[in-house]
């Protein structure tokens, strides 16, 4: 079972991802996290985001295990981190040399203790069209740019990172406008995603909708 889960920053993927993850016993591949290593590792080494061919050395070697440690580092999930990820990832061949980590994931899927899992829910913004088209369930997951930076802004004071909402809303948009209009694989639904908008809806009210869709695979794949 592949259900991959698409759309923009702080629309819900990472919190839904996690509910089905752990009820349907699914391995769950953060795909941003393939864009944040490769960026973060330009800051920490000092090169300009700008300079595409450093990009596309770090992504080329980058292994999953080197993933795991960058993601360790304070700066893996703040908003350096994530403008470094969205710059670099607007990059063709910096996503290309990232491709086959991502796709290959799904051929024998695994907790994070090396257990095998049932399947695999991917979370990111090309995975329904680029990385899983054959996924047996598509989602995309949005909400208005003032509610998701409302969030995501509650998130960086609750762990004490000082920020404004203003600044958050800017990021946020501005990550949006990266992300939608660049060449590679542009974040959209793909044609058979089922799209829901989670800006007036609680996690609780978004796993009743998309509980029914998941049985409904479910059953069919037995
Ligand atoms: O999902 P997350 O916020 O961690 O992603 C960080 C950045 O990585 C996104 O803003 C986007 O630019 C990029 N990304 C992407 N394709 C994906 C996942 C993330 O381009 N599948």
């Amino acid at each position: 079972m592949i259900i991959t889960i698409d759309g923009p920053a702080a629309a819900g993927k990472g919190t839904l991802s996690a509910y089905l993850a752990q009820t349907y016993k699914l391995a769950y591949f953060d795909t941003g996290m393939v864009y944040r290593a490769v960026g973060l590792q330009m800051v920490l080494t000092g090169l300009d985001l700008n300079n595409k061919e450093e990009a596309l050395k770090i992504a080329a070697n980058l292994t999953f295990q080197q993933m795991i440690e960058l993601s360790r580092h304070p700066d893996f999930r703040s908003d350096i981190g994530s403008n470094a990820a969205s710059v670099v990832s607007a990059y063709p061949e910096v996503r290309q040399a990232l491709l086959a980590m991502q796709k290959n994931f799904a051929l024998s899927p695994v907790f994070a203790d090396g257990t095998p899992a049932n399947g695999v829910i991917y979370d990111g913004r090309d995975t329904g069209t680029v990385i899983c088209p054959n996924a047996d369930l598509k989602l995309f997951i949005t909400a208005s740019a003032e509610v998701r930076a409302e969030r995501r802004y509650k998130e960086y004071a609750a762990k004490g990172m000082s920020t404004s909402y203003e600044k958050v809303l800017e990021d946020v948009i501005s990550r949006d406008e990266r992300d939608s209009k660049r060449s590679s694989a542009p974040m959209k639904p793909a044609e058979d995603a089922v799209i829901i908008d989670t800006s007036f809806l609680s996690i609780a009210e978004v796993i009743e909708e998309i509980t029914p869709l998941v049985q409904a695979k479910i059953n069919q794949t037995r």
